[in-house]
């Protein structure tokens, strides 16, 4: 998979033998729309109240959701046996990732493969 603008690929199926980096490691926001927030509470079944007072972290004027700390790392709370307990309506930034605006342009590869496995230096022609 490719992105204009973006100086690598990925590999959507080295996330079967990946053991979620990108849902884990060091602490991060992990944010989300109005229309995200209700999609995730319908999924759950609770209000998008329950939804913010019981999963998501105050961040300045916005909430992100919340993480645990295990074993010196920061897990998303939604991270259950390396699987995404809300998958079908993840975040667009779980679902966009690796193909971040800050990882657009020249990338330095190295550092961006240590933190997610699927990424590959694209083939020059
Ligand atoms: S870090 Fe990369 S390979 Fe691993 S689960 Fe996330 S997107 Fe997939
Ligand atoms: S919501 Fe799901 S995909 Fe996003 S960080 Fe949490 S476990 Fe990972």
């Amino acid at each position: 998979m490719e992105r204009e603008g973006f100086n690598f690929s990925f590999n959507p199926s080295a996330c079967d033998s990946c053991d979620a980096q990108c849902c884990s490691g060091e602490s991060g926001e992990i944010l989300f729309s109005k229309t995200e927030l209700s999609a995730i509470s319908d999924y759950l079944q609770i209000s998008t109240n329950e939804f913010l007072q019981n999963y998501c972290r105050k961040e300045g004027y916005r909430y992100s959701i919340k993480e645990l700390k295990i074993g010196g790392q920061y897990l998303c709370i939604f991270l259950e046996k390396n699987r995404c307990q809300i998958y079908p309506v993840r975040p667009t930034q779980c679902r966009t990732f690796p193909f971040w605006d800050r990882f657009s342009g020249s990338t330095d590869l190295k550092e961006l493969k240590r933190e997610c496995i699927g990424v590959e230096e694209l083939t020059k022609l």
